[in-house]
């Protein structure tokens, strides 16, 4: 069974790894990789987040992803490492026992009285490094990566039984869905002070704040812009973030900056994962993962091979 893979980000290489676990012959094309593309600005913390709970994530696909990226900290080369931190509740806590998964938190409260979940060893994911990492990995084991802009995914699909789309934001066009919308995220990213632990502020009233610390940087966020489709670092968004995080960890305070960007997140009210049989041969969708593309990245590639293994099988039937 020959797949084509529509995309170099963190889904699509994270379902070219399990397709080949699955032997299929594997092959990406890409209009873009590693650093220009949105998965290498996520931040990147693997997180339930509440709020896309019902829609998107489900403890299926968080386990499948977690345990996965538990697995990649213990080699250092993956960019990939375990923090514990605390998530803040400005507007109060989600209901009791909402999240049941792995791993647990324990309730505590942050600075002067705010309520805060206090977190325990959650992967925080090194994008620039896991992707090339993933990358080379593959194309070690096989797949060829090509880049080249996919017009149709009839065009994909020449010389291919299945395409797995991938394509993030690119998917507007390329399925034509127009209920994908750019929320635009701009972070900073400054030498690390010694910090090891993570502080994610979603309801900060001055504008959304995380720090997240990585082997030798820590990355500063952000904002979250919905249709404003630039990718041009603005200057006071940046000065404003550093602002916010400063009085979350005062040890930034003077951090050198190393490095800004601002990327677009494939905004979808949930993702598309679904199977579309086209005459004898089949796409899966796999798009629209807004800001929680990499926790969900190995749930969803799983539930990609599923979706081929079951299409496979009934070829083979039929
Ligand atoms: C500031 C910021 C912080 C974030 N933090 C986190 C976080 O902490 N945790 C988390 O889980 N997520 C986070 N995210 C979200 C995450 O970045 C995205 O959900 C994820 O990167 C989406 O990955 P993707 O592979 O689906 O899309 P992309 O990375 O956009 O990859 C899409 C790929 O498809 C290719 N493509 C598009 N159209 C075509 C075409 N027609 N032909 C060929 N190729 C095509 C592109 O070139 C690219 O290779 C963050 C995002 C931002 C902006």
């Amino acid at each position: 069974v020959r797949v084509r893979i529509v995309g170099a980000g963190v889904s699509g290489l994270t379902c070219a790894a399990r397709l080949l676990e699955s032997g299929y012959d594997v092959e990406i094309w890409a209009a873009a990789r590693s650093p220009n593309i949105v998965s290498a600005v996520a931040a990147a913390l693997w997180y339930p987040l509440r709020r896309d709970f019902d829609s998107s994530h489900s403890l299926r696909r968080l386990a499948f992803s977690y345990v996965r990226f538990t697995a990649l900290a213990a080699e250092p080369a993956t960019g990939v490492m375990l923090r514990d931190g605390v998530e803040l509740f400005r507007d109060g806590e989600p209901e009791p026992g909402w999240w049941s998964g792995e791993p647990s938190y324990a309730r505590g409260v942050f600075g002067e009285g705010i309520a805060a979940f206090e977190w325990r060893a959650l992967p925080v994911v090194e994008m620039p490094v896991y992707l090339d990492w993933l990358e080379a990995e593959v194309r070690t084991r096989g797949v060829r990566v090509e880049t080249r802009a996919a017009g149709t995914l009839d065009d994909a699909l020449t010389g291919a039984d299945v395409v797995v789309n991938c394509a993030g934001l690119g998917a507007r066009a390329l399925a034509g869905d127009e209920t994908l919308q750019p929320v635009r995220g701009q972070v900073v990213r400054v030498a690390n002070p010694g910090i090891d632990r993570f502080i994610l502020d979603e309801q900060n009233p001055a504008g959304p704040a995380y720090v997240i610390p990585r082997a030798h940087d820590v990355v500063c966020g952000g904002t979250r812009e919905a249709g404003d489709e630039s990718t041009d670092v603005r200057e006071e968004a940046s000065r404003a973030i550093l602002a916010r995080c400063v009085e979350l960890e005062p040890r930034l305070r003077g951090a050198p900056v190393v490095s800004q960007a601002a990327g677009l997140r494939p905004a979808r009210a949930r993702v598309r994962l679904e199977a579309e049989p086209r005459g004898s041969k089949l796409v899966v969708h796999d798009y629209g993962h807004s800001g929680s593309g990499v926790t969900l990245s190995w749930g969803c590639a799983e539930d990609v091979a599923e979706l081929v293994e079951a299409w496979v099988a009934a070829r083979v039937r039929g």
